[in-house]
């Protein structure tokens, strides 16, 4: 079964998300737990948590297939002591926020070394920091999400998410997202067929299906190779509609959240539309 979602507002509380989710006809979503352009946010009420938690279970979102998305701002990887630390503790604290709200996964970018550091010294980083909030919290596993591999971010090499978790302590709460768009500008040519074939060979090979815990489902304006991130909706860029269709008629992508990040969010209730169409 398909679980196609996108990446809803929560403006207004946290329980929006699920009811938004529903309006578009999403049977998966993502969301931020905070602002994502801010350090700090306030905990949540009792409240909130008691009306997410309703929701989600109102319309059929359970925890493994709401796939929350960490804030901007954090890099696990940074170079910098004191700003590691502000974003080891902003990267726990949004851990907590998803256990309050019952949630088990919890998508974030890898990390940039800022041409500071080497990048093996960079995934060394991220994986203490992973080892360092893993220690701290139980339940919510912490979701690589693969990169463009655009300025000095690390994580656009299937090696480097393989890297990172061999690197991490508890196996059983390391997990990862991949972002179609991501994969295709990074240089894997997911766009043809044999390049569809070969790219998650091996992706399976080097990282392993069994870490896979949800896609990002983004069409890209900008070419394969290119490392720059630059997200388009559904069948309007350069990747084309038919590595969609494979991820729908594909098996290794059942049951987990495959959310949209498409930048016009008048267009996600067609394009949910579209991709469950191509089901054969
Ligand atoms: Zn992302
Ligand atoms: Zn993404």
């Amino acid at each position: 079964m398909k679980y196609v979602g996108a990446h809803v507002s929560a403006s207004g509380g946290v329980e929006n998300a699920p009811l938004n989710a529903h309006k578009i006809g999403a049977r998966s979503f993502a969301l931020f737990t905070k602002n994502q352009k801010q350090w700090l946010a306030k905990p949540f009420t009792a409240e909130n948590i008691q009306k997410f938690k309703a929701n989600c279970q109102e319309f059929g979102y359970s925890p493994d297939l709401i796939l929350p998305h960490d804030s901007y701002l954090i890099n696990l990887g940074n170079p910098v002591p004191e700003n590691l630390t502000k974003s080891r503790n902003a990267f726990l604290d949004e851990m907590q926020r998803c256990e309050q709200l019952g949630l088990k996964l919890l998508n974030f970018h890898p990390g940039a070394h800022l041409k500071q550091i080497s990048e093996s010294q960079c995934l060394e980083t991220i994986a203490e920091s992973i080892n360092m909030v893993l220690e701290k919290t139980r339940d919510v596993t912490a979701v690589i999400e693969n990169t463009a591999g655009q300025g000095s971010n690390v994580g656009f090499k299937f090696e480097h998410l393989a890297a990172i978790i061999e690197m991490v302590d508890d196996k059983s709460r390391i997990g990862v997202c991949l972002d179609t768009c991501h994969t295709y500008t990074a240089g894997y040519n997911i766009k043809s067929e044999e390049g569809y074939i070969s790219t998650f060979e091996e992706f399976d090979r080097i990282v392993g299906f069994n870490y896979l815990k949800g896609m990002h489902l983004n069409d890209s304006k900008k070419e394969l190779g290119s490392r720059v991130d630059r997200h388009d909706s559904i069948g309007k860029g350069l990747m084309g509609i038919e590595v969609f269709r494979r991820i729908m008629n594909d098996p290794r992508f059942d049951n987990m959240p495959l959310i949209l990040e498409t930048p016009d969010d008048s267009l996600w209730e067609e394009e949910i539309k579209l991709l469950y169409s191509l089901q054969e």
